[in-house]
């Protein structure tokens, strides 16, 4: 995480806690038991006071970013007050939401310009569940995206593919479209292999080019039903060309690498590249030329 806003870059966030509620099995930035709330608050209240006025977006991630409580919506108001027109783009698993009263002080710091970006890990309670190593985490997080929805909040959904939940991928579509037609679009997420995912790599691991199928049907779900569907953190050469134009440069920009293979790449420019973070990286990297286009 970066120390300073840069206006530059496709990542500016404020990091708010590395403390959380849930244990995802493949967290790239495995939460740490330890009272950081006030070290934080105190840094980002710097970083929000010397922001660049018409910066773009600003994210708010974490950790959980709703442990912070009634600290988060001061937060909110400091950043309203000092960067009225800049989007919020705050990445929360969504449970505190649960509760009506949370739901409703959030939306009293504004519901303009603020993006929630809420990881649904599968279409069923129990996959959930697996993943996050919570029990009850999956209804509380439908909870919380019907009381934003009651406000009107533009709601982002974030599905990281794992081997614990591509194959229901292909029913996810049906799920969001009669559960939560309200989603304004779902990102589709590469796994960067780091954090949790190296300790539980036989549990989450799989390389993208086993789960083409399922992701392509996914894809084409959503695009049956009209809803918005994005492919993030999958270079080109992992995804079937007919991917190609759902598939975003989303990766953080000081997390992108690319391999040397990659100079001769003819869809370099266009490609997300890979996560530096990774430790491993697929298999199917190679350079596309306009022979194997
Ligand atoms: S070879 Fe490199 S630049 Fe080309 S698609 Fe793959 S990761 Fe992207």
């Amino acid at each position: 995480m970066r120390d300073t806003i840069d206006i530059n870059s496709n990542d500016n966030a404020l990091f708010v806690t590395s403390q959380c509620n849930n244990r995802c099995v493949m967290c790239c930035q495995p939460p740490l038991q330890q009272d950081d709330i006030d070290f934080y608050l105190r840094k980002n209240q710097a970083l929000i006071d010397s922001a660049p006025s018409h910066l773009p977006i600003l994210g708010i991630t974490g950790g959980e970013p709703t442990l912070l409580g009634e600290r988060l919506f001061e937060m909110l108001q400091r950043i309203r007050a000092r960067l009225p027109e800049t989007e919020i783009h705050l990445l929360t698993n969504g449970r505190a939401f649960a509760d009506k009263k949370y739901a409703r002080k959030l939306a009293e710091c504004g519901t303009d310009h603020i993006l929630l970006g809420i990881p649904l890990h599968s279409d069923y309670a129990g996959d959930h569940d697996a993943i996050t190593q919570v029990k009850g985490s999956f209804d509380e997080t439908l909870l919380g995206l019907y009381n934003l929805a009651r406000y009107g909040f533009g709601i982002e959904l974030r599905v990281v593919i794992t081997r614990m939940n591509y194959r229901r991928l292909p029913k996810l579509p049906n799920f969001v479209y009669r559960n939560l037609p309200f989603v304004e679009f779902v990102s589709l997420m590469g796994l960067e292999y780091t954090g949790y995912t190296i300790k539980n790599k036989d549990q989450v691991w799989i390389d993208p080019l086993d789960y083409q199928q399922e992701l392509g049907q996914a894809v084409q779900g959503f695009r049956d039903w009209n809803l918005d569907v994005s492919v993030f953190n999958l270079p080109r050469c992992l995804l079937p060309q007919t991917l190609w134009p759902f598939a975003r440069k989303s990766i953080s920009d000081w997390k992108t690498s690319y391999l040397p293979i990659c100079e001769h790449c003819i869809e370099k420019a266009d490609c997300c590249g890979l996560f530096a973070t990774s430790k491993v990286q697929s298999r199917g990297i190679r350079a596309i030329t306009e022979q194997t286009r």
